[in-house]
């Protein structure tokens, strides 16, 4: 009767290790993506979910201000953060020129951050 009693134990941790292992490998369906946008009254950045097959349109009305908001991003070289308004075009650094600039990371555990102003708005 113990061995049993170890057996269905041994089993039931299996399926239970089974079911977590399982839910690690299937992360749910993405259905927004962050971005990093500017607010250029707040001057802030914030991330902000959208959902994929939105149709982005700039400005973006800020839910920190109110203000318009576009998307923002970061020279690699000068550490200047800007604001773009057609995200058709590479993004191009309005002090320095380089079009090196990424999106600014916002530190671990928060969603938005104070930037110095005032913001640039590229083309
Ligand atoms: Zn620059």
């Amino acid at each position: 009767m113990k061995k049993i009693a170890g057996i269905v134990a041994v089993v039931v941790l299996i399926v239970i290790a089974g079911l977590i292992f399982k839910k690690n490998m299937n992360p749910p369906v993405q259905s927004v993506q962050s971005s990093v946008f500017v607010d250029t009254r707040a001057n802030k950045i914030f991330y902000l979910a959208i959902p994929l097959g939105t149709e982005m349109r700039y400005p973006l009305q800020s839910p920190l201000s109110g203000g318009d908001a576009y998307p923002a991003y970061k020279c690699t070289k000068d550490g200047t953060v800007f604001a773009v308004k057609n995200t058709g075009v590479s993004p191009k650094c309005p002090v320095c020129g380089s079009t090196e600039a990424v999106a600014p990371e916002i530190p671990a555990g928060q969603t938005e951050m104070d930037i110095q102003g005032p913001v640039t708005i590229t083309e």
